[in-house]
């Protein structure tokens, strides 16, 4: 069964000025469209056709590098788009206790992923994660996922040069900060760490 684009859960204009609209609907429209697509032309006819976003990834890692980077990037923008809000929320009490013991404070987390996507080399992924009752930060690079991995990701930072060309040209610390202080959306990692497994692909 062919897997759908996954929707944006708010209109392509909710995140300006952080992302732009015509940004949304390249990343959104275009490269994840193009990702679902190239998989679903692979998993067509194949064993893979009836099996889980999840079970594809967790597969084809190691043996199917094609068909595991199209799946990884079809999951990670889907988890990304969840990742923000148009109106920043608020960690709840689980989480922010979490994050005081990782971090010292929100703040200081911000700060943290700001510096983790600066300075990640290249295309890539910085993840807020919880592994054994324990938050850090993680990377992954090109099309990686922690969606099979250990951790249980709560949210995503797109770093590849296309999520943020077309408004922040070359300055990625500038579209960084404008997501990380304005758009993260604490409510969905704080539903993330609650439920205590990995999301599933919606
Ligand atoms: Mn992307």
């Amino acid at each position: 069964m062919a897997f759908a684009l996954s929707p944006l859960p708010y209109a392509d204009t909710a995140l300006e000025p952080a992302i732009s609209a015509e940004t949304l609907s390249f990343h959104h429209g275009k490269h994840h469209q193009t990702y679902v697509d190239k998989m679903n032309a692979a998993i067509e006819g194949t064993p893979h056709a009836d099996a889980s976003l999840e079970a594809i990834i967790a597969a084809s890692r190691g043996t199917n590098q094609g068909l595991f980077n199209n799946a990884a990037q079809t999951w990670n923008h889907a988890f990304y788009w969840h990742s923000m809000a148009p109106e920043s929320t608020a960690p709840s009490a689980e989480l922010a206790a979490k994050i005081d013991e990782a971090f010292g404070s929100l703040d200081n987390l911000k700060q943290q992923l700001k510096d983790r996507g600066v300075g990640h080399f290249a295309s890539g992924w910085v993840w807020l994660a919880e592994k054994d009752g324990k938050l850090s930060i993680e990377e992954t690079h090109d099309a990686d996922t922690l969606a099979d991995s250990s951790f249980n990701p709560l949210l995503v930072l797109d770093v590849w040069e296309h999520a943020y060309y077309l408004d922040h040209q070359n300055k990625r610390p500038a579209y960084l900060d404008a997501v990380v202080e304005n758009k993260l959306n604490w409510a969905f990692a704080s539903e993330n760490l609650a439920r205590g497994t990995v999301w599933t692909y919606a």
